[in-house]
């Protein structure tokens, strides 16, 4: 049966969510990112996903075996979302390969903050990636480009994080098919801050905020824009095509 599009529908049914953190930064507990993340960030964004009744979430980290994305694990991944930023050339290519199939049958991918430079999101999107950045304690406000976007459900038409990471323009990604977000920050710079890629079946949702030495992953505005990223790149139960050599649908 079809599934309708309704709100309430959607919401009904449970989407299955893997968090995937790198891992490190958390681990010195004398440092920042331990402070604010003892359990990892990856705690944090399961616990709050994990709060709506539409979703049940997993967690997997880079130094379990496979990265915690076995092909089980990943069967069962309606949504992967994706922080790292120390240890990307340790993902092996082999799992990278596992997850882009994954994406093009049609699992949502949600890549986080210094993800951007991650194999899996430079394989998704073919170009380098890289941005211009800074980090010294500037305010970022963020601005909703597209109101009418699902992803900006129950969210302010901007909204402030005291101190962020500055991500500045140019950001090498391929045009976004949706542009959802544009951040400024103090210094100057501009950066497109949430962007939409549809990859076959799958749907991709870039999210720029999350610097580990901010406890960015704890306000409730950028809480509502993942759990509504999560939603948005969930799969829907649409039509199914076939490749290849194709029998004629007219008699000729
Ligand atoms: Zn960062």
């Amino acid at each position: 049966m079809r599934r309708s599009y309704s709100t309430e529908e959607t919401h009904l049914s449970t989407t299955r969510v893997t968090v995937w953190n790198e891992f490190r930064h958390e681990m010195n507990p004398d440092e920042e990112p331990a402070k604010i993340y003892p359990h990892g960030m990856h705690a944090v964004l399961a616990e709050f996903l994990g709060r709506n009744a539409d979703m049940s979430v997993r967690t997997a980290t880079l130094d379990e075996p496979e990265h915690g994305l076995t092909e089980d694990v990943l069967a069962q991944t309606d949504v992967l979302t994706w922080w790292g930023h120390l240890a990307h050339a340790e993902v092996s290519d082999e799992i990278v390969d596992r997850v882009q199939k994954r994406v093009l049958e049609g699992m949502g991918l949600v890549v986080l903050h210094s993800g951007h430079y991650s194999k899996i999101f430079k394989r998704m999107m073919g170009t380098t990636c890289d941005l211009r950045w800074r980090e010294i304690n500037e305010k970022e406000r963020l601005f909703v480009i597209d109101p009418a976007h699902p992803i900006t459900e129950g969210v302010p038409p901007w909204f402030e994080l005291v101190h962020e990471e500055m991500y500045g323009e140019r950001f090498d990604i391929p045009q976004p098919d949706e542009l959802v977000f544009i951040g400024w920050f103090q210094g100057g710079d501009v950066f497109r801050s949430g962007c939409c890629w549809h990859r076959g079946r799958g749907k991709i949702f870039y999210f720029q905020p999350g610097h580990e030495t901010y406890p960015i992953y704890y306000d409730p505005t950028i809480q509502r824009v993942i759990t509504n990223g999560v939603r948005w790149a969930a799969p829907r139960d649409t039509t199914v095509v076939s490749f290849g050599n194709a029998p004629a649908l007219e008699k000729i």
